[in-house]
């Protein structure tokens, strides 16, 4: 086998500052965790580095397949080894760069020599395998600024590292380095991709869902469980608190005006999340809120229901048009989960004009007729409590079969 070590390139996480240390620690525990089946990785951090090192080519695929995952990571690269002679070198720079013999590629070798001892200069290293490598492929041509393809050389004290191949990572932070918050997790398109962003940007989640039986199925439930272990594929296991918010709801039909009725809602959701966060310890509440989507996300609407809490309400699609987010859900793979056809809470109590600039003064005087603050409390506590990824058997049985 060739294959030596993955050198793994730090995103963001390079310009922390003191935090930096923190930011390594932890993608490498995120790294290991993503890995676990593996076993026991060995991986040897530096400033701007981090190296895993290959025991044997089926570990190779694993790792190239599952790291564009793990958020923290700009890029990595496979690094193959060989002896310290002129010879392997050779052979091993055109193993490598059969990988690339498809297509029309320029390149250029660039030579480390960190071993002064090795008897040939960095020059005539890259004039020898420079001029090995040419003629064996019709499709390569020399190019020395911005090649294709920069077959990297080190001759280091042990042994001789190449490599060629730069794999793009998912960049952003590691998951966890920022801190956690509470996501509300709808069955819809938007909330998992809103946790999806905020995992991007280092945020640890647990995910909460409303749900209001027998106004809303088993199905639907199943389909957010689902939801939330496809999430946890970035990089951190997720709790999902569920909510039963059945006799909220039932009390703002009956109390309410409909044409407010979805700002209470929204409110009571809100209240609701907010004391769960606070036991929880997370700092924020995340939405897949997007403005003027529904009537419920107008700046005016979002102003009323934002008024129940001081606590920073994170909405990363605030901007974002509803093509876009499908085109994000299709990649992160939640999408086909999120247009199964099963009603959420919301959808039946939907009022058929709902205000797109309810005043906040009239819905607190409508709200201040019910104790909402009772069932507010009951709900917290009567909510069950599901801890995600599920492991691989008790997915494969449950997950689609239940949904239809
Ligand atoms: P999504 O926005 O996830 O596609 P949706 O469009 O049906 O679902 P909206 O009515 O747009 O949901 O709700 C806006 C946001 O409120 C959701 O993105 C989600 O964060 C939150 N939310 C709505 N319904 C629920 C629910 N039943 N449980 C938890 N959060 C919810
Ligand atoms: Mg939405």
């Amino acid at each position: 086998m060739i294959w030596k070590e993955i050198l793994i390139r730090y995103g963001e996480l390079s310009t922390k500052g003191r935090n930096k240390m923190d930011f390594i620690r932890r993608l490498r525990e995120n790294i290991r965790h993503a890995f676990a089946d593996l076993g026991h990785l060995h991986i040897r951090t530096e400033r701007d580095r981090m190296f895993i090192a290959i025991e044997n080519e089926a570990q190779m695929q694993t790792l190239v397949a599952g790291l564009p995952k793990i958020f923290g990571i700009q890029s990595f690269s496979p690094v193959a080894a060989c002896e310290k002679d002129i010879e392997s070198m050779k052979k091993l720079a055109i193993t490598i760069m059969e990988t690339f013999k498809e297509e029309q590629h320029t390149f250029k070798v660039e030579v480390k020599r960190t071993d002064k001892t090795f008897p040939l200069e960095s020059h005539a290293i890259q004039r020898e395998i420079g001029g090995y490598v040419l003629p064996h492929f019709k499709n390569l041509s020399v190019k020395v600024k911005k090649p294709d393809i920069e077959l990297r050389v080190e001759v280091r004290h042990d042994a001789t590292y190449m490599m060629a191949q730069v794999i793009s990572g998912a960049g952003g932070m590691p998951v966890g380095s920022n801190g956690k918050s509470l996501l509300m997790l709808s069955g819809g398109i938007d909330s998992p991709v809103a946790g999806y962003l905020m995992m991007k940007r280092g945020v640890r989640l647990e995910a909460i869902h409303f749900f209001s039986p027998p106004y809303t199925s088993q199905n639907s439930l199943e389909k957010v469980k689902v939801l939330a272990n496809e999430l946890t594929k970035f990089g951190a296991n997720i709790r999902l608190h569920v909510i039963p918010f059945t006799e909220i709801q039932v009390l703002i039909k009956e109390k309410v005006p409909s044409n407010v009725s979805m700002t209470t809602t929204r409110r009571m959701m809100l209240k609701v999340a907010d004391q769960v966060r606070e036991e929880i310890g997370a700092l924020a509440i995340v939405t897949g809120e997007s403005l003027g989507q529904v009537a419920s996300q107008t700046l005016e609407s979002l102003t009323a229901i934002n008024a129940v809490t001081n606590t920073p309400i994170l909405r990363p699609l605030i901007s974002t048009d509803k093509l876009e987010i499908i085109n994000l859900a299709e990649k992160i793979g939640t999408y086909e989960t999120s247009i199964q056809p099963f009603e959420d809470c919301c959808t039946i109590f939907t009022p058929a004009s709902p205000k797109t600039k309810p005043k906040l003064e009239k819905v607190e005087h409508y709200e201040s007729f019910s104790d909402f603050d009772e069932l507010i409390e009951r709900a917290v506590k009567n909510r069950e409590v599901y801890i995600f990824p599920k492991k691989e058997e008790e997915q494969k049985q449950d997950k689609f079969a239940d949904l239809l």
